[in-house]
């Protein structure tokens, strides 16, 4: 095998909770994570160089070790001590620095993909071991589907999946900085979180109604109010049919989820035609793999 292509799935967050800031500056978290059919493509070839070249559609976005994919190449091939280039092509479609972990998705799919291509091997917990060097969602984008995500995002353990549902995506014209977003966050003895408890249970009885009543996100009112825009479009996803609507991550993509087809598509046509507040809309659906 010389070549080989592979999917990088978004995620969302559908429960996120933040427990406490540790001393490293990371946050222990407690996160309820769903991949979405969403994806960029990855498409990586053997070459008889040395060096590791990536090209992606984005101009804006950097080729050189910035990117979460070249870092995925280097680290994979450096722990597995294999020489050759590799020409690697990525094509974007989940929007970046959005909350929907597309980088971190991204160098997942780079580290199965070489795992496959140079067949070294490595299990999926090594893979992970590597990949929570380049970032904290890494390790949740090589598992995927429904999980509990915990500690700074190296935890991981499967839940049953979300029941069938629509989900649309609204991403409003600002970037949100994740940094940003988790040092203005005040915890104390009189924040409110999230009922990850009860999500949880109400994956196990597939109760979609139990579940997106209790969706929240300890980040949302972080960004907020920094964005009051992400509620006006957390209310529209409402008045148009959504059982109920939350941001992903530090956002600030909001999403909606819906469990009738029709209506997922009548919302989606009412946020891609001229909505003042959105920048990119995709209507898509929970991926188990
Ligand atoms: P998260 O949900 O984990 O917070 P995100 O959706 O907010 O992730 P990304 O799309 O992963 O954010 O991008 C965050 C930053 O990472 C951007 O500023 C971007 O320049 C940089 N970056 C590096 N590599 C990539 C990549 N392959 N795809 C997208 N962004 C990348």
């Amino acid at each position: 095998m010389k070549s080989i292509s592979v999917k990088a799935h978004a995620k969302i967050n559908i429960g996120l909770d933040v427990l406490r800031r540790r001393s490293d500056g990371y946050h222990d978290v407690c996160m309820i994570m769903q991949s979405l059919s969403l994806h960029d493509d990855l498409t990586i070839k053997i070459t008889d160089k040395e060096n590791i070249s990536l090209k992606s559609n984005l101009v804006y976005l950097p080729n050189d070790r910035r990117n979460l994919v070249y870092k995925a190449a280097a680290l994979f091939m450096e722990a597995n001590s294999i020489k050759c280039g590799l020409e690697i092509n990525l094509n974007k479609k989940i929007p970046v620095a959005a909350g929907l972990a597309g980088g971190s998705s991204d160098a997942a799919a780079a580290l199965k993909g070489l795992n496959q291509l140079f067949q070294a091997g490595m299990s999926d917990a090594e893979l992970m071991q590597l990949g929570v060097k380049i970032g904290a969602d890494v390790p949740y984008c090589i598992l995927l589907g429904t999980a509990l995500s915990e500690g700074i995002g190296e935890r991981l353990t499967p839940l049953p999946p979300i029941p069938d549902c629509h989900i649309l995506l609204v991403k409003p014209d600002i970037s949100v900085s994740t940094r940003q977003v988790y040092e203005s966050l005040r915890l104390d003895s009189t924040t409110i979180h999230p009922d990850i408890e009860g999500m949880k249970e109400a994956l196990v009885s597939a109760d979609l109604d139990a579940l997106t009543a209790k969706m929240a996100n300890l980040l949302e009112s972080v960004t907020i109010r920094m964005h009051p825009v992400i509620d006006d479009i957390k209310k529209d996803m409402i008045k148009v049919g959504a059982m109920n609507s939350l941001m992903s991550g530090s956002g600030p993509t909001v999403f909606g989820i819906f469990r009738n087809k029709s209506r997922a598509e009548q919302a989606y046509a009412y946020f891609s035609d001229n909505y003042k507040h959105a920048e990119q809309v995709f209507l898509t659906r929970p991926y188990q793999p």
